[in-house]
Formats: C-alpha cells, structure tokens, sequence
C-alpha cells in the first residue's frame, strides 16, 4: 500500500492538496465551495462528466445536510468516486481456460509490451508456463524487447519479422500454446493509430484469427492507457472501445503524472474496470487494481 501511495503522491497533491488548500479557513461548505471543487476535479482529469455527475450528486448531499465541514465534504466525495469505478469481485480468473487468452491492445508508446513483460514475470512467479506472442510487428524493437522479457522470466515468445502479418503471428502463437499446453498466452499488438478504418480491420482479423483457433478466446482483451496522457487516454478508449471489444483498462505510468484522475473518468464513462495499475518500471509495480485500495491511498 506505502508503494501504491508513494507512486500516486502527485495525483494525491492535485486532488486533496488543492482540496485542503480549498478547504482552508471555510467555515461551511457552499454551492461556492462545490464550484470550486468543480474545477479542481476537471483539471485533475476525472473528466467532464465524471465531475459533472459527482458535483450533483454532492450538492443533494449537501442540501441533505450532509456535508456539514470539509471533512463530511471529503469523505462523501471519496465514496462517490469509489463508487462510480467499476467493481470486479477478484482479479482475471487464468485458470479459467487453457490457455487463457489475453490480447492488449493500446497506442503505442503507452506500455503495452512492458505490461506484458511484467505480466509473463507475475504468471511465472505463479507457476504459469507462459508464451507471448510478438503481434507488433510494426515496431521492430518490440519483438526484441519481448525476448528480452522472455529470457528474463522464462516464457518463450513467438515471432515473426518485421512488417509481418499480426494475426499470422496470432495464429501461429494459438497453435504453439495449445501444443505446448501453456497456461496463459499474452499477445502484443501494434498500437499504429492511422486511419480509424484500418485499425478497426485490423483488430477484426487478429480476433477471428484467436478465436478461430481456441474457441472462447481471446479471454480478456485488455486496453492499455498511458495516465499521463490525461484527455487523450479518453479518446483513445472510445476509439478502441468501438474498434475491439475491450473488457478491461490497464492505465499505466500513474508513478509521475498528477493526472491520475484519469482512472475514475475512464472507467466510469466506458464501464470497463480496470485491472491493473502501473506505478513505476519494476515488476511489482503493475498491481491489480482494487477501487478502495486506490481511493485509499489518492485521499
Ligand atoms: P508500447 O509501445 O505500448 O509497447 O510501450 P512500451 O512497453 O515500449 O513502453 C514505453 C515506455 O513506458 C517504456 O520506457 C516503459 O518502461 C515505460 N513504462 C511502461 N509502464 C510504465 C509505468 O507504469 N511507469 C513508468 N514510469 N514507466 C512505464
């Protein structure tokens, strides 16, 4: 939790910092205070309808009597913001098939082939036998960075060369976990945001490829957001969201950028949950996500 909390300190600051500064001297809470509040969310990238939504909220509460001080104020602000992130009764149920299919899919630059790696590393810490599948293969330094990856934790990669067919990749991966009766596959994407068409085309075929091959993959398909991207993580996941069939967030690099905010407004404006969290470049880092647990250690 002290890790969780230290890679979020700069959204801490720019949520219940400025809240406190806010906060300061007030004596009671008012439509004034509620205003502020307002622009204090929306800067910190909750998002404009996130924010719109919970400033009504409170201001029931607050015609309710319920938001006597500033503490009242930060408390039922902190449970409607844990309540408006997407509950999930325990993390990705892996031993549900075999293998279990994980595709992920993102932009690039936002962390996908290092999410992977940290992912191979925490199924193998679990026993898992695990295969990647090098599906950009766009970025050349990506299948590398893979092998590099699979070497240190012990998972082989499939790939193939630069500029090939992802979803020939797709395929052969389908093919060599079934053999080799592996537990999880995890398959890479290229992230290229050219037109919106050949994006959508592209993510089709990869998935007809998968569940052609193993029915009932892919299992998860997981969307990947750099945090301190702010608003553009939420274009990206309408984008994506319309493009795949997203079912899960994973919202990295949350270490660094105070824009974490950014986490409740995706989840709640795409209903997706987010499944884990990256808080700095180690390992150990990318958690699973649990609502409380991060609405904790933000306030
Ligand atoms: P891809 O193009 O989506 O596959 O992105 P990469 O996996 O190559 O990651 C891009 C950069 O982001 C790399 O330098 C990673 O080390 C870095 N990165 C990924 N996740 C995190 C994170 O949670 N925190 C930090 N600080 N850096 C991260």
């Amino acid at each position: 939790f002290d890790r969780l909390k230290q890679g979020l300190t700069k959204t801490h600051e720019s949520i219940v910092g400025r809240i406190d500064s806010l906060l300061l001297g007030q004596k009671q809470i008012d439509a004034d205070v509620l205003e502020e509040l307002e622009e204090i969310l929306i800067t910190a990238d909750i998002g404009v309808k996130t924010t719109v939504e919970l400033i009504r909220t409170l201001e029931q509460r607050l015609k309710r009597n319920e938001l006597k001080d500033g503490n009242a104020l930060k408390a039922a602000l902190k449970q409607e913001i844990t309540n408006r992130l997407v509950q999930v009764e325990s993390g990705l149920d892996i031993i549900a098939a075999k293998p279990f299919v994980i595709l992920v899919i993102g932009v690039n630059g936002v962390g996908k082939t290092t999410t992977i790696g940290k992912l191979a590393a925490q199924y193998r810490l679990a026993g898992k036998k695990v295969l990647l599948a090098a599906g950009d293969t766009f970025r050349a330094a990506a299948a590398e960075q893979l092998e590099i990856w699979g070497e240190r934790v012990g998972a082989e990669v499939v790939r193939h060369k630069e500029g090939a067919d992802p979803s020939a990749v797709a395929f052969d991966a389908c093919k060599a976990a079934l053999a080799r009766g592996c537990d999880v596959l995890l398959i890479d994407t290229a992230g290229r945001l050219h037109t919106k068409v050949n994006l959508m085309e592209e993510m089709k075929k990869i998935r007809r490829v998968i569940e052609r091959e193993i029915p009932g993959a892919p299992h998860e398909t997981l969307l990947v957001l750099d945090a301190a991207t702010g608003q553009n993580a939420i274009s990206q996941a309408s984008l994506f969201k319309e493009a795949a069939q997203v079912t899960g967030l994973i919202l990295t690099k949350l270490d660094g950028t105070a824009k974490g905010g950014i986490v409740v407004a995706v989840s709640h404006e795409f209903s997706l949950p987010v499944r884990y969290i990256g808080v700095g470049e180690g390992v150990e880092d990318l958690r699973e996500f649990e609502p409380q647990e991060f609405v904790d250690a933000i306030f």
